[in-house]
C-alpha cells in the first residue's frame, strides 16, 4: 500500500541522532541552539524557537501575541483543528473566515468582513505549501491592532516575492510543525520564528514554564539556585537529539521539496486531462513547498461518491486522505461556539470535493506510476 504520506529517514539523520545520543546533554543542549539558529537563518528571521509539537508552538504564539479570556481571534476553517485549537486554549473565542476556493487559503476579503473589535490575533494558514496573500492579510490586520500568526505547518520551504515563508515579512510570528509528515522531522516538533525581541523572550519563557534566571538583577539575590517563575508557562521543550535530527533534516529540505515539486509536476501532466478532475493551483511567482497535492472533483461528470474512489484506489494499493473536514463542522466547535454547516460554503464545498493523493519525497518512480495509472483508471470507471 502507498501511503498518502511518509517521512524520510536516511542514514546520516541515523548517525546524527546517535552522535547527539551520545552528548552530555539530552535536553536542551548545543544542537538546539544550532537548529534554532539554521532554522533562523534559513528563513531570513532573527530568531527561531524550538517546541515539543507544532501545537505547541501555535499554542506559545498565541500566548506571547496576549491572547487571553475576552479576545477573539480568527483562522481558516479548512486547517488542522490546532490552527483554532491554540486560541481556545488561551480562553480565546475562535471564529473563522471562508476560503478562495483556487488556493484554499484565507481569503482576505472574507477576512475584511470577519474582522471584529476584539479580533486581537488573525491565524492565517499556507493550505498545501502555498503561501497566503500575506501582504493583503497584514495590512487589514493592522487597522485593528491585530497580532498576525502565521500557520506555515505546511510551508516550512516555501518562497514568496517578498522571501521565504517564516522571515515574517508580513506577520508577527510564523509557526511550524516538525510532524513526521510535514517538510522535515524532528519525530514530533514545532518551531515559532520572529524578529521582534520582545516576543522571541515571551516564547522562550512559555516554553520552559515562564522560570527567569536572575539576569539583569530582576529580582532579589537569594542564592546561585535561584529562578523565578514570572508567568505561566508549560514545559514545551524540544530534546537535543531532536533537534539533531533536525538539523540533519534541515541540510535536505532542498531535494525534499524538488521531489515533491517533480511528483506534483508529474501528476498535474498525467491529471489535468482526465474529466472531472480539477487539479491543484499554484499560483505564479511563488514556490509551494508541496505539502499536499489535493485535487476536486467535478461531481457533474464523476459518477461515483467519493467514498467509492477512496475503495477503488485502496483496491490499487493507492492510500488517499481528505484534508480536512472543516475545524467549524467538528463537534466541539458546533457545540461549544455554536458552529453550524452553512457558514463557510467555500471550505465546505472544498472539503465535500477534494482529495489527497500520495505525495512524499521518497516516492519511487514505479509508486509515481502505480498512483498516475491506478487514479487515472478510477477516474475513466467512475466517469463512463
Ligand atoms: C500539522 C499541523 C499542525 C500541528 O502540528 P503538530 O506538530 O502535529 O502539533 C498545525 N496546523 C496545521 C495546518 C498542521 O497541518
Amino acid at each position: 500500500m502507498i501511503p498518502y504520506s511518509s517521512h524520510t529517514i536516511d542514514e546520516s539523520d541515523i548517525a546524527a541522532v546517535s552522535d547527539a545520543l551520545r552528548r552530555a546533554m539530552l535536553s536542551p543542549g548545543p544542537d538546539l541552539t544550532r537548529f534554532e539558529s539554521t532554522v533562523a537563518e534559513y528563513c531570513g528571521a532573527r530568531f527561531a524557537v524550538a517546541f515539543s509539537s507544532g501545537t505547541a508552538a501555535l499554542h506559545a504564539a498565541v500566548h506571547a501575541a496576549g491572547g487571553r479570556e475576552g479576545d477573539s481571534g480568527i483562522t481558516s476553517p479548512l486547517s488542522f483543528i490546532a490552527s483554532a485549537n491554540c486560541m481556545v486554549y488561551a480562553g480565546m473565542r475562535p471564529y473563522f473566515c471562508d476560503i478562495e476556493p483556487l488556493t484554499m487559503n484565507m481569503d482576505p476579503a472574507a477576512l475584511a468582513t470577519a474582522l471584529r473589535s476584539d479580533t486581537k490575533i488573525v491565524i492565517p494558514v499556507h493550505y498545501a505549501g502555498v503561501p497566503c496573500d500575506m501582504e493583503r492579510i497584514a495590512a487589514l490586520a493592522r487597522t485593528r491592532n491585530t497580532t498576525v500568526i502565521e500557520d506555515g505547518a505546511h510551508a516550512l520551504g516555501a518562497l514568496t516575492q517578498n522571501g521565504p515563508v517564516g522571515n515574517c515579512a508580513f506577520s508577527d510570528m510564523a509557526c511550524f510543525s516538525l510532524h513526521p509528515l510535514k517538510s522535515i522531522t524532528t519525530g514530533e516538533g514545532g518551531l515559532v520564528t520572529t524578529n521582534q525581541p520582545v516576543l522571541h523572550e515571551r516564547l522562550t519563557l512559555f516554553r520552559s514554564h515562564g522560570l527567569v534566571r536572575n539576569a539583569n538583577n530582576r529580582f532579589p539575590d537569594e542564592g546561585p539556585w535561584y529562578m523565578e517563575m514570572q508567568d505561566l508557562g508549560f514545559n514545551y521543550r524540544m530534546n537535543n537529539f531532536q533537534a539533531a535530527l533536525g538539523l540533519s533534516q534541515l541540510q535536505k529540505i532542498e531535494s525534499f521539496i524538488s521531489r515533491r515539486e517533480d511528483i506534483h509536476r508529474r501528476y498535474d501532466q498525467a491529471f489535468s486531462a482526465l474529466p472531472g478532475v480539477i487539479v491543484p493551483h499554484i499560483p505564479e511567482k511563488i514556490r509551494s513547498a508541496h505539502h499536499l497535492y489535493v485535487v476536486r472533483f467535478d461531481n457533474a461528470v464523476i459518477h461515483a461518491d467519493r467514498r467509492e474512489i477512496v475503495e477503488s484506489l485502496r483496491q490499487a494499493g493507492i492510500g488517499t486522505q481528505v484534508h480536512y473536514v472543516p475545524i467549524h463542522l467538528h463537534h466541539f466547535y458546533r457545540t461549544r461556539f455554536d458552529c453550524h454547516a452553512g457558514m463557510f460554503p467555500q471550505a465546505e464545498a472544498a472539503y465535500a470535493s477534494m482529495l489527497s493523493l500520495p505525495l512524499y519525497p521518497k516516492m519511487t518512480d514505479d509508486e509515481i506510476e502505480q498512483v498516475i495509472s491506478g487514479f487515472s483508471d478510477v477516474i475513466r470507471r467512475a466517469t463512463q
